[in-house]
C-alpha cells in the first residue's frame, strides 16, 4: 500500500466526470488499498477516486457504528432512491479549511459492486447518506461548496470531520 496525493484547488480531475470501472483487475486493488491508507492518514470519512488523481467510479465511505468504524468500498455506486432532507455540515479533503451547511437526502439507496466483483445494496441515512451523497457528487465532478446554503466563516471554524 502506498499513500496517494490528494487533489486539492479545484483540480480539473475533481472536475471531470469519473469512468465506470469496466474490471476489477490488480490495478483496481491497488487504487482501493492505497485509498483506505490515504484516507486513514488524512482522518477523512470518505474519498473518492478523482481525489487521488484517478478518474475512475470508485469511492470509500466510513460507516461508524458505536465505537466500530467500518470502511466500505463501493465501485461504480449508482443512487437508486432519495429520501428526505437534511441540512448539515461538510468539509472536504480536497478544499482544505473550509466547511459549510449542505442540503442533503435524509435517506439514499445505493446500489454498487464490491473489490470481489459482487453487486450489493445499501441502504443509508444520517451521517453516513450524506458521505455516499458528497463522495457521489465528487464522482460527476461536483464539489459539496458547489450545493453549499452557507460557508462557514473562519472564527466558526472547528475540528469539523472531512468528508
Ligand atoms: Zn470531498
Amino acid at each position: 500500500m502506498a499513500l496517494r496525493n490528494i487533489l486539492t484547488d479545484n483540480h480539473p480531475v475533481l472536475r471531470t466526470r469519473a469512468q465506470e470501472v469496466k474490471k476489477i483487475n490488480s490495478v483496481v486493488l491497488r487504487l482501493l488499498d492505497d485509498m483506505i491508507e490515504t484516507m486513514k492518514e488524512s482522518r477523512g470519512v470518505g474519498l473518492a477516486a478523482n481525489q487521488v488523481g484517478v478518474s475512475k467510479r470508485i469511492i470509500l465511505a466510513v460507516d461508524s457504528v458505536d465505537e466500530e468504524e467500518k470502511i466500505m468500498e463501493l465501485i461504480n455506486p449508482v443512487c437508486e432512491n432519495k429520501e428526505g432532507e437534511n441540512i448539515g455540515m461538510e468539509g472536504c479533503l480536497s478544499v482544505p479549511g473550509c466547511y459549510g451547511e449542505v442540503p442533503r437526502a435524509e435517506k439514499v439507496i445505493v446500489t454498487a459492486m464490491d473489490r470481489a466483483g459482487k453487486k450489493f445494496r445499501l441502504e443509508a441515512e444520517g451521517f453516513l447518506a450524506r458521505i455516499l451523497q458528497h463522495e457521489m457528487d465528487h464522482l460527476d465532478g461536483i464539489l459539496f461548496t458547489d450545493k453549499a446554503t452557507r460557508i462557514l466563516d473562519p472564527e466558526e471554524l472547528q475540528s469539523e470531520e472531512q468528508i
